[in-house]
């Protein structure tokens, strides 16, 4: 039988204000690692994608872990946990996050939502509600139109919507991120980074020529500040909406080895190699639960940013 990886994903462990994590993430997510080291064999991310595509034979059951987007916590309290149990792990991280010049508009625009001083606004020919249930969907909806939008574009229609959420306060979207000290920690202790793009783009919205600058810069900026090798992206919103053909070529031509999808499924010898499947997990959500989830279509792919 060839070989098989699946690559399984996480972003924050703890609750942040666009993604909530009911119960305890960290204690979840030791659960879901504890069970991935009984019944799979835990291989480094970028060398088993390596043998794949070389044709060079896996362990059977071989699974890589990985982090999107750089979140604090993943240093705080999934790296203790991957160092407990002796695991690989790799980290996509944002250079626009880890220098504090771009902000995470989906983390911004969650607490926008929860601390509005508005019940509902009128953004985009949409009504949306900001209290209870009714603000989760809303703010659901709201992320869905942003998340398709080019980074300009979205940058004018976040203000907008900022504008009328009026929300109190501040969020405090810096402290939920990683910054470049803290990279060379991760660095230090021993495991892996790939890039996540320069400003957590979404990759398709974006130009030809963006895209492949992007991640050429990223890829640079990476390799700069941290002198590691960077071979592989994680795209961010990974979907089919977030991923063409150009982002494929920019990929390859921007000097990565590997690109990887949020699209669910697991990698062989003959997954295109800036084509990768993972599969995306809640630290709070059981493998069960979410693999038949998946399989149902039926679990949103929030997490899939
Ligand atoms: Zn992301």
């Amino acid at each position: 039988m060839p070989s098989q990886l699946t690559v399984f994903g996480w972003h924050n462990v703890e609750s942040t204000w666009c993604f909530p994590v009911t119960g305890s993430g960290v204690s979840g997510l030791e659960r879901q690692l504890r069970q991935l080291r009984r019944y799979a064999n835990v291989v480094p991310l970028e060398q088993a994608l390596d043998a794949l595509r070389e044709g060079r034979p896996l362990p059977p059951r071989a699974v890589a872990l990985c982090w999107d987007d750089g979140y604090h916590d993943n240093l705080r309290l999934a790296v203790p946990v991957l160092e407990k149990l002796g695991l690989p792990g790799t980290f996509f991280l944002v250079p626009g996050l880890l220098s504090r010049e771009s902000r995470a508009w989906w983390e911004v625009a969650g607490w926008a939502f929860a601390r509005s001083s508005r019940d509902r606004v009128e953004w985009r020919g949409m009504r949306l509600f900001t209290r209870g249930q009714a603000g989760r969907l809303c703010y659901g909806k709201a992320s869905d139109v942003l998340r398709v939008m080019s980074a300009d574009a979205r940058e004018e229609a976040l203000a907008d919507l900022l504008d009328r959420l009026a929300p109190e306060g501040h969020p405090g979207d810096e402290d939920l991120f990683l910054d470049w000290n803290d990279a060379h920690e991760l660095i230090r202790r021993g495991f892996s980074v790939g890039s996540h793009t320069m400003r957590h783009v979404t990759l398709a919205q974006e130009s030809p020529e963006a895209q492949l600058a992007d991640l050429r810069l990223s890829r640079e900026r990476l390799e700069g500040e941290l002198d590691v090798p960077i071979r592989t992206v994680a795209y961010p919103f990974g979907q089919s909406d977030a991923v063409s053909e150009a982002t494929r070529e920019a990929t390859l031509a921007a000097g990565y080895a590997h690109g990887l999808t949020t699209e669910f499924g697991w990698n062989t010898g003959t997954t295109p190699a800036a084509h990768g499947r993972r599969v995306m997990l809640d630290p709070h959500i059981g493998f069960v639960a979410t693999l038949a989830g998946r399989v149902a279509g039926r679990l949103r792919t929030d997490r899939d940013r």
